[in-house]
């Protein structure tokens, strides 16, 4: 595994390139780079636990007779992961979860959002205690559409990309480089969280969005990848892919023949030779130092 890459630079526009990074000690040469978007661009990770938290403290202030609200909770991820385990999909986040049970056969005509209401009712309904005395004023189907509406609401507004991350992909597209998003999950609820880091840039940055969904091929399958290189008209060794995930980015990137860029903010460990990225880095901004910004397609004016 490679160690933090580390240069000098005063700023993104007068970077001075570094002579050794990464596995390869050298810059990477690409011309379009890709990034994942759940806990890469976004921070899923903050926004379901900043969810979480509001789910507990309406079911307190609301509904007193659940003893611990996080019970609730706990169940309704449990349902989630259960869903993903059934179908042997590799998750590494509740929405690819929640794609994975989207495609059972006893669901296939039912969205995420209505898929994950009725795990709320089912969370809702194993929580409340038996000898209560209110449970059978209780409307279950009512506690689960608040804790859903609390908790999908709470999540969106979590999901923007940080300013200085912004800035970044700005100033990577004024150098010229190709854009995209590659995300696994359903497009229904991917695409919510696509428009919300859409409205932070300006227009047509990403030269194309890939949700998994929309294919019912999600990553590492190197299939995913190659439906990106195709949209973007690249080579796979001109395309870079940026993802938290070494067994979804890191693992497919590798399959299919791309630069491979792990963000490890968490400084994790992976040992996996499949695994293995070409660069490994802790922040997006990182970017500016292992990727050589001279060979971009184009120039900016
Ligand atoms: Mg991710």
């Amino acid at each position: 595994m490679s160690g933090n890459p580390v240069a000098p630079h005063d700023s993104f526009g007068s970077f001075s390139p570094v002579s050794s990074v990464g596995n390869s000690g050298a810059l990477l040469r690409v011309s379009a780079i890709v990034f994942d978007l759940d806990n890469t661009l976004i921070d899923t990770v903050g926004a379901d636990k900043c969810a979480f938290e509001r789910v507990h403290s309406t079911l307190h202030s609301n509904y007193p007779v659940f003893p611990h609200p996080s019970h609730v909770t706990d169940t309704f991820k449990m349902l989630l992961s259960s869903g993903a385990e059934l179908m042997s999909v590799d998750c590494d986040d509740i929405d690819n979860s929640a794609s994975s049970t989207s495609t059972s056969s006893s669901a296939k005509q039912k969205s995420c959002h209505e898929m994950r209401f009725e795990m709320w009712c089912e969370a809702v309904e194993r929580n409340i205690p038996p000898d209560s005395n209110a449970k059978k004023s209780l409307d279950p189907s009512r506690i689960a559409a608040l804790c859903n509406s609390v908790w999908s609401k709470t999540r969106a507004a979590g999901f923007n990309i940080a300013p200085q991350d912004a800035i970044l992909l700005e100033r990577l597209k004024q150098r010229g480089f190709k854009l995209a998003i590659l995300t696994n999950g359903p497009k229904d609820v991917q695409q919510i969280k696509v428009n919300s880091v859409l409205d932070h840039l300006s227009p047509g940055i990403f030269d194309c969005v890939v949700i998994s969904g929309e294919y019912s091929i999600h990553k590492p399958d190197p299939r995913i990848f190659e439906t990106v290189t195709q949209q973007l008209n690249t080579t796979p060794s001109q395309t870079a892919i940026v993802g938290d995930s070494p067994d979804t980015d890191i693992l497919g990137g590798n399959f299919a023949g791309w630069k491979t860029i792990w963000f490890n903010p968490d400084k994790r460990v992976c040992d996996s030779l499949s695994r293995k990225p070409h660069v490994e880095i802790q922040s997006l901004s990182d970017l500016a130092l292992v990727i050589d910004l001279n060979h971009a397609p184009q120039k900016a004016l």
